[in-house]
Formats: C-alpha cells, structure tokens, sequence
C-alpha cells in the first residue's frame, strides 16, 4: 500500500483552514487529516507550502472538451476528457451526453461500461452518466437539438431500466408527460433526478418533487419563470428551486451564462450549502476564441469566453473548467475562497448522495485532493491516492 503525506499546506477541512496541517493517503482513501506535521515511514512527502490542500474538485454536469464530447461513446474520448479535467482539480465528474436518439443514448451507456471495466487510465474519475434529456420541453430546449427531444417511450423505459446501475443522474421536464413516473421509479433506485429545460408552472413541479425531484439543473438556463394565469400569479421553475426545501440547485458560474447579480440571487436565496457550481461545458474547452465548429448537429462558435450557437439564438454550453469557476465565484461575487470550494466538493458530493466517499477531506473518504494557489491554479491533482495531475513535470500533449 503506498503511503502520501502532504505537508506543510493550508488544509481545507470543512470550510475552515489547517494552516500547516498534514493529510495522510494511504492507498486510495485518506487515513488522516492532521493540524500538525505527521511523520508517516516509507511516505512519498508533497511540500505544499504557500498553496491550499483541497478535497478534488467534482463536477455533476460536463459534456466535454477539445472537440471531444463524451456523446462520441468512444473509450479515447473518454480518456482525453478525463485526463483533461484532471488538470483543472477535478477529481470526479459525471459523463454528460445531451438529447441523443435511443441508439445513441445506449452508445454512451455501453462505452462508460466499457471505460469503467478497463485499465485504469490516469484522470479524474467517472462517477457514472448523467442524462441531459431527452426528455424536455421542446420549447424550452435551448441548445439541445430539437430532432430528440421527446417524451419518454416503451423502448427508453427498457433502456433506463437496463442502466441503472450506472445512470446516476437525469435531468427532465417534470411537465413532459411519463416524466413524474419515470421521477419515482429512477429515484426510488437511487438515480438523482433533476429539473431541467421544463416549462413548467409550479403545480406541475410539486407532483415530481413529491414522486422524487431533488435537484434544479442549471437554474435559470432553460427554466421557466413566474408567468400570469388570469389575475394569478404562477411561479415557475426558477421560483420553486429558489425556494423548495426539498431541492438543491446548480449554476453554471462561467459568468456568462448568470450575470454576478443572478449569482448572488441564487446563492443568498438557497445558501450556499445548497448550491453547487458546474461547468456544463462542451466541446469548445480547450479550444481558441473565434474557432467555430459543429456541436450536437449544430454550429458553434466560441465567442467572448462562451460556446455560442453560430445563428445567435443563445448558449451552446460553456468552455469554462469547474476549477476556473471556483476563482470566478471570489472575483465576480466576493466569495470567500472556503465557501466557493464548499461549492465545488461538498455540495455537489452531497446533491449526488456519496458524502460518505467524496466532497471532504477526512479519514475514510476517498484520496481525492487537488493543491492550489490563491487563484486557483492548480499545482497537483491526486485521484484514489495517485497523483493524476502535476504541473511541475506536465508537457502539452
Ligand atoms: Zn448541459
């Protein structure tokens, strides 16, 4: 079993501060977390002097980079992808395909199982697949193309029901007709179920969050707002994941997609326990300002720091890492650095229920830490006790 101590750094333990605390991996889990120096034999020693000991970074809500998404169902995919986040501190994230017809819905599936099974390949985790769609209001689908959108059949039935064991996450329009049933079956096998790219009025969300609803995917994008029936007043999507205490919600923090003012908005109004952050980038990371290509049967443009569709009509997704999301939270909305990770590892560990493995440094959970500066620069990315990421010997591949 192999023995990492790393010493000398500001440990972030619970949205508070070791200065000078030591965190001992051994083998794939953390088997301490110290406030003083701890000698561990026949340890590798990290010197983390002068840069903060996080837990790793997790990201709920990804669709890829570098003109890879992981809808290509490809193991190479897959493997850039990993290998690219891990050099932004994440540890682990959720492979996210949009709207896809059934075959390839089952591609994706088929390509995490085959990922998963595989040789271990040296970047961050993948916690199993998140489905973005396809089943949403088309009028409210945003960037997912419109030829899939639609509601849930015999045959996507048989397919969930066949995944479950790797599906950790669906977002949905809790008004499409099957979805508050296709709520309470997913959620009952502990599939975290989320409101997304919906029109729904509030009397049409309380039934899902009844049947199992949990969580609000990238509030605001795709999300319907308080409307008028008559004389009344009927709060939306928006309104109800502000306020619903069974709900948790996600905001993509690239600062384009949410002005600062919406941020604050969100985060005064769930608290920032109950707010995670989430990149929802797609392929256009990594890539230049300007480069235009075709994303999801469309064409993208990468303009003013965010994937655009080339016709205008709105965002494709962001180009945004989750780790450069952290430093947007403390520069655009003066959060404090403690509670912007909080956002980044705890919260979303919990909305996806495996606290008891991830989102914190202590003893028993999983080795998985990234070491930063101030800005967020990351300097090493450690996942399951192996450093995946280290900036002082990494080459551009
Ligand atoms: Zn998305």
């Amino acid at each position: 079993m192999t023995d990492i101590v790393i010493k000398g750094g500001r440990v972030i333990v619970d949205g508070t501060l070791l200065e000078g605390g030591s965190v001992h991996l051994r083998g794939n889990k953390i088997a301490a977390v110290s406030p003083g120096l701890l000698t561990v034999p026949g340890a590798t020693v990290i010197d983390a002097t002068g840069r903060y000991v996080s837990p790793g970074f997790i990201d709920l809500h990804v669709h890829g980079a570098l003109q890879r998404s992981f809808s290509d169902a490809t193991i190479e995919s897959f493997d850039i992808l990993t290998r690219f986040y891990a050099r932004y501190g994440i540890t682990a994230l959720q492979a996210t395909p949009s709207a896809l017809p059934l075959e390839g819905m089952r591609r994706v599936l088929d390509a995490y199982r085959q990922w998963r099974d595989g040789k271990y390949r040296g970047g961050s985790e993948i916690l199993g697949v998140h489905l973005e769609g396809p089943y949403f209001s088309y009028e409210q689908r945003g960037a997912q193309p419109p030829a899939y959108i639609r509601a849930p059949g015999p045959d996507d039935l048989a397919l969930l029901r066949d995944n479950l064991d790797i599906i950790t996450e669906i977002s949905l329009a809790p008004e499409v007709p099957g979805n508050v049933a296709l709520t309470r079956e997913l959620s009952s096998h502990g599939v975290v179920v989320a409101a997304a790219h919906s029109a729904a009025k509030e009397y049409e969300i309380l039934p899902a969050i009844e049947a199992g609803l949990s969580h609000v995917t990238h509030i605001y994008s795709g999300s319907s707002m308080v409307i008028r029936e008559g004389l009344y007043r009927v709060p939306g999507l928006v309104e109800v994941g502000l306020t619903h205490p069974a709900l948790t919600v996600e905001m993509i923090a690239d600062g384009k997609h949410l002005p600062p003012t919406l941020m604050r908005l969100i985060t005064r109004a769930r608290g920032t326990d109950r707010t995670c952050i989430v990149s929802d980038a797609i392929s256009a990371a990594g890539r230049p300002e300007g480069e235009r290509f075709e994303s999801d049967g469309a064409e993208v443009v990468i303009q003013d720091g965010v994937a655009m569709m080339a016709d205008m009509t709105c965002f494709a997704g962001s180009v945004t890492p989750l780790g450069r999301m952290v430093y947007n939270l403390m520069m655009l909305i003066d959060m404090p650095l403690l509670e912007a990770v909080q956002m980044a590892t705890a919260v979303p560990a919990r909305v996806l229920h495996i606290e008891n493995r991830k989102g914190r440094l202590a003893a028993g959970l999983d080795a998985d830490v990234v070491i930063f500066d101030e800005r967020i620069n990351v300097d090493k990315t450690i996942v399951g006790g192996e450093v995946v990421f280290d900036r002082s010997v990494w080459k551009e591949e």
